[in-house]
């Protein structure tokens, strides 16, 4: 559920009308609510409570200060895959002890960085980057906390580009090999072992991959014990999907989730992290574009809109349909026609929807894509030299830009000319 809804043939965030953002902000932007972050976030912790465990809030998925300050005022914990990412936690008020830094490349400095100002646990990804970690803490004088990031080799069913937890796929390091590397790492003296980390993707839909998966791991958890290392914390990562259209079946409720992690996992004693992103942030957040031009071809209708792909590249990335409303209801009964919904940029991709049944819309019409919340706002860019757009905040019946939309001078600005020019 979220907290965009029509009141009189409007659309709301909370308590404020769409409408009224845009005549004060300008298309496009993105739009959040806090009620629906808050909502999100406290369906995981309510979801485990019971067990010891801590809600890392997977921050690639929008990573705006005022999202991440909303989430860590709740209590999140912070899932950070860069150094960008780590200093965005820490300048929101979150807590080292509250951060994992999960990801295949981290760096020397990046490591560093963490060691220093604080870090719950690195994720690890690979033997290279288990060695590294210990050069650089013992270079510290540190110990590094560490779980070993394992692939199960379960199929997540969904899209293949967000699926990480087979064998093809470039994250962890195969369960099959997990004891002779938990070995390894007890032999590094800069880090110590806490537990074992697993992510198999993103937008699952089904708990049955993510119940093979933990599975394995309760598995290993024993074994590895029995090899005498101390694993006291299970690190289930995030991925659990939400619904991009109102028809498809709902993907299972975090409290499922929670059940079936206890299920899976709960005879351990072990402290449970879960990392959710997409299911947090998706649904807490709608892009609101307006229509440029109805333009008519030969044989269909191309709704074209100022947002395009550098706006948000989901459909053009993923495949992925994003439902579209008209911020002025439709009337009841209004005959709906197709639309080509395409944005300006100079690219055949840059396509939102084919054949989209919309009620008829005009030059000036304001649109929302809904469940643009998560890899939407952090995966644009300024192709075409298209100003990053904004982004809002909604609490209740105030709004706030959260980002502002730079000018064209700022974006010009940022090259420099070298001095032979
Ligand atoms: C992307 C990612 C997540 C979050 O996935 P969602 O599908 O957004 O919940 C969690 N953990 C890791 C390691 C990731 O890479």
């Amino acid at each position: 559920m979220d907290h965009f809804l029509y009141r009189d043939g409007e659309l709301y965030a909370e308590d404020v009308p769409v409408r009224d953002i845009a005549a004060s902000v300008g298309s496009p932007f993105y739009c959040y609510s806090t009620a629906t972050l808050l909502r999100h976030f406290k369906a995981f912790d309510d979801a485990l409570a019971g067990t010891d465990h801590l809600v890392c809030y997977a921050m690639k998925a929008a990573s705006n200060q005022a999202i991440l300050k909303t989430l860590a005022q709740a209590g999140a914990g912070m899932d950070v895959v860069s150094g960008g990412e780590y200093a965005r936690a820490i300048a929101a008020g979150v807590p080292g002890d509250k951060i994992v830094f999960s990801g295949v490349g981290k760096t020397h400095d990046e490591i560093r960085t963490a060691l220093t100002t604080g870090i719950r646990q690195f994720n690890v990804e690979s033997e290279p980057e288990m060695r590294r970690i210990s050069d650089v803490a013992v270079s510290l004088g540190v110990v590094a906390p560490i779980t070993v990031r394992v692939n199960p080799d379960v199929d997540a069913k969904t899209h293949a580009k967000i699926a990480t937890g087979k064998s093809e796929n470039k994250f962890g390091i195969p369960i099959s090999r997990a004891r002779e590397v938990y070995a390894e790492a007890t032999k590094l003296p800069g880090l110590k072992v806490v537990g074992i980390d697993v992510h198999i993707g993103s937008q699952l839909t089904q708990l049955e991959p993510f119940r093979q998966a933990f599975s394995k791991v309760a598995e290993l958890t024993e074994t590895l014990r029995a090899d005498g290392h101390d694993i006291r914390r299970l690190d289930l990562g995030g991925g659990l999907g939400i619904p991009y259209t109102r028809s498809n079946e709902a993907p299972p409720l975090p409290n499922d989730y929670g059940q079936m992690i206890k299920e899976t996992v709960g005879h351990l004693g072990c402290e449970v992290e879960i990392e959710p992103g997409r299911l947090i942030a998706g649904n807490a957040g709608i892009l609101v574009s307006g229509v440029v031009f109805v333009k008519t071809g030969e044989d269909r209708q191309f709704l074209i809109l100022d947002a395009a792909m550098n706006d948000l590249i989901r459909p053009a990335m993923y495949d992925a349909h994003h439902e579209i409303v008209p911020v002025k209801e439709a009337e009841p009964g209004v005959e709906l026609r197709p639309y080509d919904i395409v944005g300006p940029v100079c690219e055949s991709g840059d396509t939102f929807a084919k054949g989209r049944l919309m009620a008829p819309l005009a030059e000036g019409d304001l649109v929302a894509f809904r469940s643009a919340g998560a890899y939407g706002a952090v995966m644009s860019s300024e192709y075409n030299t298209r100003p990053l757009i904004p982004e809002v905040l909604v609490n209740g019946d105030q709004f706030a830009v959260i980002r502002q939309r730079p000018t064209f001078d700022e974006i010009i600005n940022r090259d420099t000319i070298p001095e032979w020019l």
